[in-house]
């Protein structure tokens, strides 16, 4: 499947369901945040190793792709409605983000380390 027939399943399932009506930027952003907390839950008081084990552990790894597909549902959503072309953007933004953080300079570091790059 590519994108855009995702994206028609998704619109598909809310138009069955008469969802469209509620999808308003607002509520979607707000949606998409609950579904980032529900993956940041699973995290939540984890210590090192837990964080480790959770990618081996099956049944919290099918929790996380849950929330990602939640959360990733939202976004795409959220694109459509406010007619966003998402993978030309996300594409237009990495290439931004290549400029930003050249790999001559950062590469190896993280991107808080650098003074003098600020910004989204
Ligand atoms: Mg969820």
């Amino acid at each position: 499947m590519n994108f855009d027939e995702l994206q028609q399943k998704i619109k598909d399932f809310n138009k069955e369901r008469d969802w469209d009506k509620y999808h308003n930027s607002k509520d979607l952003i707000l949606a998409l945040m609950s579904e980032v907390g529900e993956l940041a839950e699973i995290y939540k008081w984890l210590n090192k190793s837990e964080v480790e084990e959770i990618q081996t552990n099956p049944e919290k790894k099918k929790l996380i792709e849950e929330e990602l597909a939640d959360i990733f549902n939202y976004i795409i959503v959220l694109s459509y409605k406010l007619d966003i072309d998402l993978l030309k953007v996300t594409q237009d933004k990495l290439e931004k983000n290549k400029l930003k953080y050249p790999t001559d300079k950062i590469k190896g570091i993280h991107s808080n380390f650098i003074q003098g790059i600020k910004g989204n």
